[in-house]
């Protein structure tokens, strides 16, 4: 490329080619990737993929999702959701399953905030009602429910969703509650604690049957979730 110099030379350097290409490196490394629609889909990407076996089918379905790994080796490295596929020898479900996972990858490509997904798949309740999990697993409002379930572990695991931490104090209150509880109904505290009491309800936000009465107040002892009057 030709420049004229039209003003007076007053300072010049010599730059070495290794210096030069030493700058562009670095330039190229201060410029932070992000996740966009022209985002090139690289050789390889690292994925997870888990079983969602539901009792409304004799065969499981088995939800892959892809990341792309941006920025990698810098600071800012970051795994982002890149496609998703699900795969399954039930085909009762195929064509909103493919319709959902594309519409799904597209958004994961758009970039920004995908975490969204996460609320809206888990807030989908299935007319016909939902299954409990094979296991004891707890409660699924539908299948769409679960992918959701299931594409919360993954962003949890890649570090998109930060784990809550349940605060002290509420989880000694969720305690203080469960033994007042188990005292008044003169029930057995099981050693593990794992079990919540047998007549416990549904809890609407966490689907654990752990939601029990007292004072007037409904109180979820697995989240901590508590609903008066
Ligand atoms: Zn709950």
């Amino acid at each position: 490329m030709l420049k004229k110099i039209d003003k007076k030379i007053v300072a010049y350097e010599v730059i070495s080619l290794e210096e030069q290409r030493k700058k562009a490196a670095q330039e190229a490394k201060d410029k932070i990737e992000d996740m966009h629609e022209n985002v090139e889909r690289p050789e390889m990407l690292v994925g997870a993929t888990y079983k969602i076996k539901t009792p409304q089918s004799e065969h499981a379905l088995y939800v892959t999702i892809n990341d792309m790994v941006l920025n990698h080796g810098t600071e800012h490295e970051v795994r982002q959701p890149f496609e998703i596929f699900i795969n399954s020898k039930n085909m009762d479900h195929f064509q909103w399953v493919v319709a959902l996972t594309r519409v799904m990858s597209a958004v994961f490509r758009k970039g920004g905030d995908v975490t969204f997904l996460v609320d809206e798949m888990k807030a989908v309740f299935d007319p016909q009602g939902g299954y409990f999990k094979p296991g004891g697993g707890g409660f699924m409002p539908s299948i769409v429910a679960e992918i959701g379930f299931a594409l919360e572990s993954h962003m949890k695991m890649i570090g998109l969703i930060k784990e809550e931490q349940m605060p002290e104090a509420q989880r000694n209150m969720i305690l203080a509650k469960r033994a007042e509880y188990e005292t008044l109904n003169g029930q057995q505290k099981d050693g593990d604690g794992g079990d919540f009491p047998a007549d416990s309800k549904m809890c609407a936000k966490c689907y654990t049957k752990a939601v029990i009465i007292m004072d007037g107040c409904l109180t979820c002892l697995n989240c901590g979730d508590s609903k008066c009057g």
